[in-house]
């Protein structure tokens, strides 16, 4: 059997092996504790190898899909092996081949790959989420990215040069990235060999994927998009042993149909995920209103990929105006489309050999449904050029919907062992076999009756279970009568308390109901693999539904959501203009309405003349929320969504850059001074007059005097070269003086005003510079000890009189003796709480000394 192991997992590399034994995948060696510890189950151990014990742990077949879940979320990959022979079939073999039959080993074979990019199994995926595989392809420096969500089968190619292969992949997502190996890729990814991944390989597997002598019906790929998809196909053929899934045909994507957006962008305008990781706290959770998954993962890839034509984006806007201006039609397609099921990961699971009868059920309900949604939205007014191409899509099927709801039961199980899933009357000779064990249930049952009279023992009983089957048990103290050779009744089986026997007659019955359910299994097992079969054969045309009712779903969320919050249909225009009146930030806002506050509204409004605003003012006044809420209105607006907004013209923007000062970014672990600049650097290289770029405190990571001149050039750089429409975010107010040489550069600031001496923010936009920076009134409302902020006071005095008489920024900083001993005590005290963290061992202390010791800490670092 180790033999058998080890040839296994070679086989498997670097993925855990889940080996079947039983009613068992059991897992050896290192696999054992990597995966004990992962799914915190016990690691025993099992006979030895090279004189030491084999490390093992198992989880139960029956409850496989849950650990395998955990696994692949843990970052693992996990071959299964199962018994490809049962231990009869094996016993068989051994007696032909004349070896031993007592050590027959059952033969075992790699049946697939479970990766966290090849997952179509309901319980493995999220409803909401797209599952991506991704794949690229590197032929003489120019990138070829390949991807599909195998649980819907869509798969798109594209094209891109080194620099922007990042920023294509933080658009996928992909959960898992395939690269051959001889390729240095700066990113987690699979390797795998530098064969699958030729052009020609490549449109070999797409042709026989789709039966088709030549791509060209599908669009023009270049050999590196095709490079890429011989990668992909390669692994899926893979991961798959050789059973594909199911795959559309390819789409190619173009870099320029799609607003431009890069990594850092993506993080920082916190589109699917915010800064804390989940979907909380991100534009998405604050837009979706889908009601089905599909909607949501439809939805999510608008978000992340808009769109840069007016006109795709127009035809998106016309439909969700459509249903935002009817109520009544919005509340009832919504409810058509709250509860159908994901027809096209039903379609997707059948199609790779992994469906069950309840996919066949879901396919028969959700085509059922899309049809019934064709007819709400057909025959009315005006309808917008995008439902009419849609309208095709949800009709049709017809045929198929009759067959299923013919051949399934209302509601099939998701398990093929135990049958019963294929409908009475569908087919007569499965109703004839149905009828012979139910006969033989009848006869048993009356049998039962019947041995009472006979024996005249009233406890007696037939039962039956999976390791006798059907038997006849009486209490322990009647069964003597039975025993006798002429009673007609076999012994079988003394437990404690009862014994249990066999007879002819029933014997017989049983027989009938095995022979029966047997050939009745068999035979829906064939009526379902016809009917996948059937299903497959029109998998394009059901693709396409489920598409066309996951857009419904978009339209539908998108127009209630701007109902919901008054949001207003953007206007899309080709020029540079940006105008966006009484604006609001969807994130901000749900979240102060949430606590009862409210969100001030507030303009933008660029154009080519005045095409940088400079927006100064405290910390804290909304300046990060204004310049966020109009990058956010963009998007929005692109991706075909209304916006919140009172009203906004935009015309239209090629790519969109957002950054933030370093030290605003420590969330996210990398806060260094040089991403920023490395972020910034990128901007300057790509930015261009119909990009739109928002800058955050860019600048703030370094000293005060490198800061303010970054800032100012790069501000200036902006201004002439890159000449895009930009906000510009600062808390030096003396960059206001690049209003003097900047023509298209414009002043502005969130105002606040002192009241009673505290401090009133007020998140309102005006023109004009700030006339202060609030720094301390800032620091006292945040709680500061008034005796710091009086402090702070009297340093600021002199640094300002200082700058006064030099016209220099920090000049006077030397004259500030008592500011240097200040910092220098501060510094003493730090160095003494320092000594004692390097003197301490950590392992030695027990949570109670923890705590203590964190109290003394804080008093010595003079906090109370
Ligand atoms: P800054 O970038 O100027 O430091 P932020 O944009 O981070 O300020 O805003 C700070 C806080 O002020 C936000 O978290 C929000 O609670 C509130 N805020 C910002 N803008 C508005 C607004 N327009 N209306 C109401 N509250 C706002």
């Amino acid at each position: 059997m180790m033999r058998q192991y080890l040839d296994l997992k070679a086989e498997a590399g670097d993925c855990l092996l889940f080996y079947r034994m039983g009613d068992f995948f059991e897992l050896f060696f290192e696999d054992a504790k990597r995966a004990a510890a992962i799914l915190d189950i016990a690691l025993t151990s099992r006979g030895e190898h090279d004189g030491a014990p084999v490390p093992m742990c198992g989880v139960p077949v029956h409850a496989a899909e849950n650990y395998l879940a955990r696994l692949i979320r843990a970052g693992c990959r996990v071959a299964i092996a199962e018994q490809t022979e049962t231990p009869e079939e094996a016993k068989a073999r051994a007696r032909r081949e004349g070896t031993a039959v007592s050590k027959a080993l059952v033969s075992r074979d790699i049946v697939r790959f479970v990766t966290a990019g090849t997952l179509t199994e309901e319980t493995l995926l999220e409803p909401r989420r797209a599952n991506v595989l991704a794949a690229i392809a590197e032929l003489r420096g120019t990138f070829g990215v390949a991807s599909c969500d195998i649980s819907t089968g869509r798969m798109e190619m594209e094209e891109c040069q080194p620099g922007t292969l990042a920023s294509i992949l933080a658009r996928i997502g992909a959960s898992e990235v395939v690269a051959a190996e001889d390729r240095d890729v700066p990113f987690d990814a699979v390797t795998r060999p530098p064969g699958d991944f030729s052009s020609d390989a490549g449109e070999r597997a797409l042709k026989a994927a789709h039966g088709v002598a030549t791509l060209d019906g599908f669009g023009q790929f270049t050999r590196p998009m095709l490079a890429a998809a011989g990668g992909l196909l390669a692994y899926l053929d893979h991961a798959g042993r050789g059973s594909m899934p199911l795959l559309l045909p390819p789409v190619v994507r173009r870099s320029d149909g799609f607003l431009g957006m890069d990594e850092a962008t993506r993080a920082s305008l916190e589109i699917l995920s915010s800064h804390r990781g989940g979907r909380a706290g991100s534009l998405i959770a604050a837009i979706d209103r889908c009601v089905t998954g599909a909607g949501a993962r439809l939805l999510a890839d608008d978000l992340a990929a808009p769109l840069a034509e007016r006109a795709p984006i127009e035809a998106r806007l016309a439909l969700v105006d459509h249903v935002h201006a009817d109520p009544l039609l919005r509340g009832d397609l919504r409810n058509l489309l709250r509860g159908l099921p994901d027809i096209g990961r039903a379609l997707g699971r059948l199609v790779a050999g992994r469906g069950s009868p309840r996919d066949l059920g879901q396919l028969r309900d959700g085509l059922g449904e899309a049809r019934r949604v064709g007819d709400l939205l057909r025959d009315r007014p005006d309808p917008p050029a995008l439902l009419n191409t849609l309208l095709p899509d949800l009709a049709g099927h017809a045929e198929l919907t009759d067959l299923l709801a013919r051949a399934l039961v209302p509601s099939p199980p998701t398990e093929r062992q135990s049958g019963g899933y294929i409908a009475a009357e569908y087919d007569h000779a499965l109703d004839d076999l149905r009828e012979v064990s139910g006969n033989a249930r009848r006869a048993i049952a009356a049998m039962e009756a019947r041995y009472r009279d006979e024996t005249g023992i009233g406890s007696l009983k037939i039962k039956h279970n999976g390791v006798l089957g059907y038997f006849i048990e009486v209490p322990a103290r009647h069964a003597d009568a039975l025993m006798t050779s002429d009673s007609g009744f076999t012994h079988r089986q003394t437990m404690a308390s009862a014994v249990r026997f066999n007879s002819l007659r029933l014997h017989e019955e049983a027989s009938r109901i095995a022979e029966a359910g047997g050939r009745a299994l068999a035979a829906e097992e064939a009526h379902f693999e016809e009917l996948v079969e059937t299903v497959a054969a029109r998998a394009e045309p059901i693709a396409r539904t489920a598409a066309a009712v996951a857009r419904l779903d978009v339209v539908a969320g998108q127009a209630e959501r701007a109902s919901e919050g008054e949001w207003c249909r953007p206007v899309i225009t080709e020029d540079t203009a940006l105008a966006i009146r009484e604006g609001r930030h969807p994130v901000v806002e749900a979240a102060l309405v949430s606590s009862g506050e409210r969100f001030v509204a507030n303009d933008c409004t660029l154009s080519q003349a005045d095409r940088l605003w400079l927006v100064g003012g405290p910390n804290m006044g909304g300046k990060s929320t204004f310049l966020r809420q109009n990058a956010l209105i963009v998007l929005m607006a692109q991706a075909g969504g209304f916006v919140p907004a009172a009203s906004a013209t935009i015309g239209l923007v090629d790519q969109l850059f957002s950054r933030v000062g370093a030290s605003d970014n420590l969330a996210r672990g990398r806060s260094t001074f040089m991403v920023e600049m490395v972020e910034t650097a990128a901007i300057l290289q790509q930015a261009g007059p119909r990009s739109f770029v928002i800058l955050d405190e860019v600048g703030r990571g370094t000293s005060t005097y490198d800061g303010l001149a970054l800032a100012w050039a790069v501000a200036e750089a902006i201004h002439e070269t890159n000449r895009s429409r930009c906000l510009f975010a600062t808390h030096y107010h003396e960059m206001a003086r690049l209003a003097e040489t900047c023509p298209a550069l414009s002043l502005h600031h969130v105002r606040a005003k002192e009241w009673k001496g505290d401090l009133v923010l007020l998140h309102e936009l005006a023109a004009g510079a700030a006339d202060r920076s609030y720094g301390l009134a800032v620091a006292k409302l945040a709680g500061v000890p008034s005796a710091v902020v009086a402090r702070a006071r009297s340093v600021l005095q002199k640094l300002e009189k200082g700058r006064a008489e030099t016209g220099g920024l920090a000049a006077g900083l030397g004259e500030l003796p008592l500011f240097a001993a200040a910092a220098e005590a501060e510094e003493k005290e730090c160095d003494a709480v320092r000594e004692r963290l390097a003197a301490l061992d950590v392992d030695t202390l027990s949570p109670r000394e923890a705590l203590d010791l964190l109290y003394v800490l804080k008093r010595e670092a003079g906090e109370d």
